[in-house]
């Protein structure tokens, strides 16, 4: 075995095929053992749930090398525990998630050729999924399910340093009130597709939602929660009930906390208080953080002290901290790290 020729810091964002997959399936009431298969197709009926009716949700997290030569995966039991959530509120069936962090270490390991070498920014993308595979067309819920993850190695997210970007406040919603923003689900990512289009298409990088209710709190983007820094550096992060739970959010907050001795606070955040702010920043998987440095909302600006160069001083140390203890290079709070091999 040996690593595959990859230019791995030239990797984009983009779906590459690896050699292995894993897929258990839910028949009569009950899931199988799953297993790794080469098949990247799946064949499923015309009339599958998932199609009609959009019955699926997912997961998103990575595998990568430590400084010291391991490959490992960062707090899966954490995505193991939103995809049940979010399985449960789709009226899927969820997946033990014992067997979830089995199946993503055997996931891991079969692909573990394309697991980027350590100091290349890249990383194995890791995509946990659940879908209503039976036929159906009365509405409810599927009798069949397919899990399944597959994995596809991506490039370094900042190409030449982490520069802000701009985001404008959308026009639209995102979620419901007592809806599905809460939980991983494709519906939420369908429905944002005309915004993110229109946005670029506007010269934005990303959509700032409010609260759908009263439009005066702000929520998230259409796939990452907000941090935002106060004069005084404690970090803010929205709450709602319609925010997805971030668990890169969840973890710099520790991290603001525990490693930095910074106040934290997980509150209700008026769009009205963003002006207050010193630096902002998105935060998921993929980025780690992603800087903002100016925020549009209908023909005003909302300009970060941080500015447009570089990432705030405090985003960056959360940042250089939460990427050093998945790296390995700095000593991880107990069981963050799920190490592979
Ligand atoms: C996945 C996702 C995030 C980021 O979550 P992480 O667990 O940090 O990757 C934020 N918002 C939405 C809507 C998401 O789907």
């Amino acid at each position: 075995m040996a690593k595959k020729n990859i230019d791995w810091s030239g990797l984009g964002f983009g779906y590459v095929k690896t050699d292995k997959r894993f897929v258990s399936e839910y028949k009569n009431g009950h899931w199988d053992e799953g297993r790794l298969t080469d098949d990247e197709k799946i064949v499923i009926n015309e009339c599958a749930g998932v199609l009609q009716y959009a019955q699926t949700v997912f997961e998103g997290l990575k595998a990568y090398t430590t400084v010291d030569g391991h490959i490992v995966t960062f707090r899966p039991d954490l995505n193991a525990a939103r995809l049940e959530d979010s399985a449960k509120r789709l009226e899927i069936p969820p997946y033990p998630q014992d067997k979830f962090i089995d199946a993503v270490v055997k996931t891991v390991e079969a692909n573990q050729d394309y697991v980027p070498p350590y100091g290349t920014g890249a990383t194995l993308y890791v995509r946990p999924y659940i879908f209503g595979s039976s036929p159906v067309i009365g509405v409810k819920p599927a009798e069949e399910y397919q899990f399944r993850i597959f994995t596809t190695p991506v490039g370094p997210y900042f190409k030449g340093g982490a520069k802000p970007i701009t985001i404008r406040v959308s026009d639209y919603d995102r979620a419901a009130p007592h809806g599905t923003g809460h939980i991983k689900a494709g519906l939420n990512y369908a429905m944002s597709l005309y915004q993110i289009v229109d946005a670029h298409n506007q010269g934005f990088d990303e959509n700032m939602y409010l609260d759908p209710a009263t439009r005066t709190k702000v929520e998230e983007t259409g796939g990452a929660n907000f941090l935002f820094i106060t004069k005084d550096k404690t970090v803010v992060t929205p709450k709602s009930s319609s925010i997805l739970p971030s668990i890169t959010r969840r973890s710099l907050m520790y991290v603001a906390e525990h490693y930095l001795g910074l106040k934290v606070e997980h509150r209700e955040v008026a769009f009205e208080e963003l002006k207050d702010f010193e630096e902002c920043g998105l935060c998921g998987t993929a980025a780690v953080i992603s800087p903002v440095g100016k925020i549009y909302d209908h023909g005003r600006e909302i300009c970060f002290p941080s500015g447009m160069d570089d990432m705030g001083p405090v985003t960056k140390e959360l940042y250089e901290t939460l990427t050093g203890i998945q790296m390995g290079r700095i000593e991880a709070p107990e069981g963050w790290i799920k190490v592979i091999k």
